[in-house]
């Protein structure tokens, strides 16, 4: 199958159906910026696994999104997308770059979830954007931006609720949308450790891409925690 992209994380597949695409799920790990990576072995299938329970979850919610079904432990099978440029973050407390830019202390209880948005661009930093950039650069309509801050909010709630359910705060996590050949628009890319800002609430322990961003350790049995507690819907 022909490559249509390949990122840090992973490879997408052209089907012989052309409005299906496959995701292959690497090992590797990148953080600021690409400039820390490693390869750690396994959490391709970790990732996988994950996102495509999360994205069942939102499924049956009737939060529209890419997932059609797992393939195999490292692939999944989606429907094609033009993925759009940019990317949304929903935050339910303070961690990570919001702390730094804004002052705010780590673990801050926001009075409402914050989404804010960047411009996918690695060699510009990921540059912050608002609703008015996007719509003026032509990434999406005014509608279609309404659109997005409704499916994050949905997304929010549902994803939420799931990691409640198995001792996990959602601390804050990335949503990528893409545009059907129709025009609609459903989330895309991926859901899992390495895109959300996960906590064991018991213990205040990281289960997520912190691990590997700051040295902790134990990414392996993190993600595989994360997975076993979704499955069983349990602490
Ligand atoms: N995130 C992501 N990809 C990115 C940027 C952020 O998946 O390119 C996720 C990140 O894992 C975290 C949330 O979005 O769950 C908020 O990240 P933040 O803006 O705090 O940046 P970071 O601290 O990760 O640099």
């Amino acid at each position: 199958m022909d490559i249509i992209a390949e990122g840090h994380s992973k490879i997408i597949y052209q089907t012989p159906d052309n409005d299906r695409i496959e995701m292959y799920f690497k090992d590797t790990a990148t953080a600021f910026h690409n400039i820390k990576r490693a390869k750690i072995i396994g959490k391709g299938q970790y990732v996988n696994k994950i996102s495509a329970f999360l994205f069942q979850q939102l499924k049956t919610a009737g939060v529209d999104n890419h997932f059609i079904e797992t393939i195999d432990d490292r692939r999944m099978l989606c429907l094609k997308t033009e993925v759009l440029p940019l990317r949304v973050i929903v935050r339910n407390s303070a961690a990570g770059s919001v702390c730094a830019r804004f002052g705010i202390k780590e673990g801050t209880v926001f009075s409402e979830p914050v989404y804010e948005m960047n411009y996918k661009s690695e060699t510009l930093d990921n540059p912050f954007l608002n609703e008015h950039m996007a719509v003026a650069f032509g990434f999406v309509t005014h509608d279609e931006m309404a659109l997005i801050s409704h499916i994050a909010h949905q997304a929010n709630k549902v994803l939420t609720e799931v990691f409640n359910k198995c001792g996990i705060s959602l601390v804050d996590f990335k949503l990528e949308f893409g545009r059907l050949s129709n025009g609609t628009l459903i989330i895309a890319d991926e859901i899992s450790p390495d895109t959300c800002r996960l906590v064991d609430k018991a213990t205040g322990t990281h289960l997520d891409k912190d691990r590997f961003r700051h040295d902790m350790g134990d990414i392996i049995n993190a993600y595989q925690t994360v997975l076993t507690r979704l499955n069983y819907g349990r602490l």
